[in-house]
């Protein structure tokens, strides 16, 4: 990483990486190699987390733990039929209406296309529902013998990675959860001037599988603040109106989600240090959804918890959307609280 790159660039080398929950290896080595250069130390843990350690300067400085998490939605293959097609399960939470007719991506590079078993079109009164069941990968294979020169039984797949950007700065493509959380924190640590505290900046493995590795990583470090850098729900698309965030808001520091309550103290730390230092900020409240923050706060003793999201229309979604201004927010809230005493 340069000093020069932006978090646009940042982001559109993590999102080329194709790695599902629990197959976070080749984007934690590019990741590892981003970092080291502004680092104390890095390690990794047995489960894949990737941790980066940068040493406070106050005297008995507090432990603040950072967490975005690697993985991405996906699907791991489970059988070739006789006339060369992919059955497979589902690697987190799919919306398949997204998913259905879009290019995947296998990890050795195999390319192929989701399609649903028959027209899904719904008779009048008749449910119409995708799912693993009745949707295949078509890879091009003229028979099973073809298909398994190229994809093995436990290989897993994603939809193809894509970033562009729209007007008004805003970008759209995947996987832009999380790797927007990872991109925020790079760039934080290469320019935060100053740590206050013990920083651990941790990238996570299984977020989305139910936040499994952030709950080792905070067993192992015991921080006594926890931050979830993630995307969160906007609420501005026609006919969502039931919560507060929205593009070009600023950053969002959570207040709860359906997994957390963050702490109120914390919460009121980090929106003071937002207007502290001119940073445009809006509050998150979700009804459904959960990040790293739920089991950072309740791993080991516990920890005060609290989240700084980039707001994203579309999640789970070939076009996840967001605008940067969101994101650079959220990347100068980060530095602020590294810098601020805890
Ligand atoms: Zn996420």
């Amino acid at each position: 990483m340069d000093k020069t790159d932006n978090i646009y660039n940042i982001l559109k080398e993590l999102v080329k990486y194709r790695c599902v929950s629990g197959r976070e290896n080749g984007i934690s080595r590019a990741i590892q190699k981003m970092t080291a250069p502004y680092a104390d130390s890095v390690s990794s843990d047995a489960l894949g987390n990737l941790i980066v350690f940068k040493k406070g300067a106050a005297e008995n400085a507090k432990r603040l733990m950072l967490c975005a998490h690697m993985d991405e939605i996906g699907f791991m293959t489970t059988s070739v039929s006789e006339d060369g097609y992919i059955k497979f399960a589902p690697i987190g939470g799919i919306n398949y209406t997204a998913a259905a007719f879009c290019e995947v991506v296998f990890e050795n590079g195999t390319r192929g296309v989701m399609a649903p078993e028959v027209d899904r079109k719904a008779k009048k009164g008749e449910k119409s529902e995708l799912g693993f069941d009745n949707c295949y990968v078509d890879i091009g294979a003229k028979n099973r013998r073809e298909a398994e020169k190229k994809v093995s039984v436990g290989d897993c797949f994603a939809v193809k990675p894509s970033l562009c950007r729209l007007s008004s700065g805003r970008v759209s493509g995947r996987p832009v959860d999380d790797r927007i959380g990872c991109a925020v924190l790079i760039k934080a640590l290469e320019q935060a001037e100053r740590f206050e505290n013990d920083t651990y900046f941790v990238f996570s493995v299984q977020e989305e599988l139910g936040l499994r590795g952030s709950k080792t990583a905070a067993y192992g470090i015991m921080p006594d603040y926890g931050v979830a850098v993630d995307v969160c729900a906007s609420f501005d698309t026609p006919g969502k109106k039931d919560g507060p965030s929205r593009l070009g808001g600023g950053a969002c520091i959570k207040i709860k989600d359906a997994s957390v309550m963050c702490d109120g103290d914390f919460v009121r730390l980090l929106q003071r240090t937002a207007d502290e230092n001119g940073i445009p900020w809006q509050p998150e409240i979700l009804t459904r959804g959960g990040t790293d923050a739920a089991s950072m706060q309740t791993a080991g003793a516990g920890c005060r918890a609290g989240g700084i999201s980039v707001p994203t229309r579309y999640t789970h979604t070939p076009s996840e959307t967001f605008d940067i201004k969101d994101a650079e927010a959220a990347c100068r809230l980060v530095s602020a609280l590294v810098g601020t005493r805890l």
